[in-house]
């Protein structure tokens, strides 16, 4: 982008919420199901049909608004908003307009070494629509109501975004967010979270901002990226030119990579917006909010605090384990076990990731189980096992999903700790090197590396290197003295 002009970011994202039903009546939320195998007379908008709020969407929408410091509004109401489409079957979508469940909140995104903090304008319950079919060989279009009634939360950000790689780390952060509350799967390829962008340029130092456009329905990271970097290069060569940005919506033709006009900017008045009379007020209790705090889930910020304050991790560390709410749960479950912070770290990052890399597994199906790996680094730590044998018996677990224990068994494994078996392998090996243990005692300490691996080699790795260190030390000093 040129100097002249900054861009100036606001995102509406779309979550689709990780409940059982929809959000005003029984049917299944489930995906990938048979095309209206989950259909009744609320989905269908059939006459006389009544929309019963569900419970659980409330729930998720204080969860995610409390972990965004918004305010909760105790005073909820439905709004009907009217347009037409064959996916949506009454006409009119139930969404709340001017009274949002949430408000005012901010979330802090680590973007670049920094963090900056994001505001939240709102977080509103909606319903999604169905989804429109077309088959151009046949030339027929079928409307899939499943999705119809399945539970949204629509999250709009205040314009403070600069950057399409802001804004990419703002959605990345909000999708970690919602997947460690567990309010939704945040699954981009199934829809399960949408976003809008809106952007408009300015010239550098100015207040006000400019005329946006919006783009719709990204449904993915590079998209949202790649969709914002063409619209600041083409905004910026319409004000170059002296032209008007005008407002729109547009769509992004991500095989072009161009954004594409698909209609002019709609005003709320356009959805004859009014309160749904079918569903009643939604009050929402203080104490009510305050059970749900009280059971909500740790937060990623709060994880990366614990991680790095009390684990004595690294922040590297931290966000690498915090890059998927499982990953933390697995470290947190082996750190139990074993009480070692960095060891637990590196083995599920480096060893166990690597392995579940190579065989294309996710942490869901690792064959290691966490309770097991603790165990395994317990028994370095209580030096049981070198770290040599370690490595081996990790390759054993994971490929038997046995225990340490049954391995270490099973193969007689076991770490030479013992000092009187110590002290036979070092004299040993000085008896088969005595000219070069010789030279050791005279002054050529470095030959002490070569006599640790000659002791480590004769007990095939099974000796503590710690003790066989020591244990040679020790022979070399009574030699000078004597
Ligand atoms: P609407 O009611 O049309 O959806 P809003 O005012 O609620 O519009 O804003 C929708 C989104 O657009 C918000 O995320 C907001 O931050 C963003 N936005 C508003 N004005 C601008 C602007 N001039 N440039 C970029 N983004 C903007
Ligand atoms: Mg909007």
């Amino acid at each position: 982008m040129s100097m002249e002009f900054e861009s100036v970011i606001g995102l509406e994202v779309h979550v689709q919420l990780a409940t059982e039903t929809k959000i005003f009546c029984g049917s299944s939320t489930r995906f990938g199901g048979d095309p209206n195998e989950f259909i009744d007379p609320v989905t269908l908008g059939l006459p006389g049909a009544l929309p019963v709020l569900n419970r659980r969407v409330v729930e998720f929408a204080i969860m995610l608004g409390k972990a965004t410091k918004c305010e909760i509004r105790r005073f909820n109401r439905f709004a009907r908003k009217h347009y037409f489409y064959p996916d949506l079957p009454k006409g009119y979508q139930i969404s709340q307009f001017e009274e949002p469940i949430c408000e005012r909140g901010s979330l802090e995104v680590h973007f670049e070494n920094a963090v900056r903090t994001v505001g939240i304008r709102r977080i509103h319950m909606e319903e999604d629509a169905g989804k429109n079919m077309h088959d151009t060989r046949t030339e027929t279009s079928l409307i899939d109501l499943n999705r119809a009634g399945v539970p949204l939360l629509e999250i709009v950000s205040e314009p403070d975004l600069r950057t399409p790689a802001e804004a990419s780390a703002y959605l990345r952060t909000l999708r970690q967010m919602v997947r460690f509350l567990g309010v939704s799967d945040g699954n981009m390829e199934e829809g399960s979270l949408r976003c809008d962008a809106n952007i408009s340029l300015r010239p550098v130092g100015e207040l006000k901002f400019g005329t946006r456009t919006e783009i719709k329905n990204l449904n993915s990271f590079r998209f949202v990226e790649r969709a914002l970097e063409y619209e600041i290069a083409r905004q910026t060569s319409l004000l170059r030119a002296g032209q008007k940005v005008v407002q729109e919506t547009l769509l992004y033709d991500s095989a072009a990579d161009v954004t594409r006009s698909m209609r002019g900017k709609e005003e709320s008045s356009d959805y004859r917006y009014f309160p749904d009379p079918d569903l009643p007020p939604l009050i929402i209790e203080e104490g009510w909010v305050n059970q749900i705090v009280g059971s909500m889930p740790r937060l990623p910020d709060q994880w990366r605090k614990e991680l790095t304050e009390n684990y004595g991790l690294s922040n590297y560390d931290a966000s690498v384990l915090l890059a998927e709410s499982e990953n933390v749960a697995f470290f947190q479950a082996v750190f139990d076990i074993c009480q070692n912070a960095k060891a637990a770290c590196n083995w599920v990052t480096s060893e166990l990731f690597g392995y579940l890399h190579k065989n294309s597994l996710t942490l869901a199906h690792s064959p290691i189980k966490p309770a097991d790996l603790g165990a395994l680094i317990k028994l370095i730590d209580d030096e049981v096992l070198s770290g040599k044998m370690a490595k081996s018996v990790f390759e054993e677990m994971f490929a038997t999903s046995q225990s340490p224990q049954e391995i270490i068994e099973k193969k007689g494994l076991k770490q030479i700790a013992n000092p009187d078996e110590i002290q036979q392998l070092v004299t040993d090996t000085i008896s088969k090197f005595s000219s070069q243990f010789d030279a050791y005692a005279q002054g050529n300490d470095r030959l002490h590396g070569f006599f640790v691996g000659e002791v480590m080699k004769l007990s095939r790795g099974a000796a503590n290197p710690k003790l066989v260190n020591n244990a040679i030390l020790d022979a070399v000093k009574k030699r000078r003295s004597s």
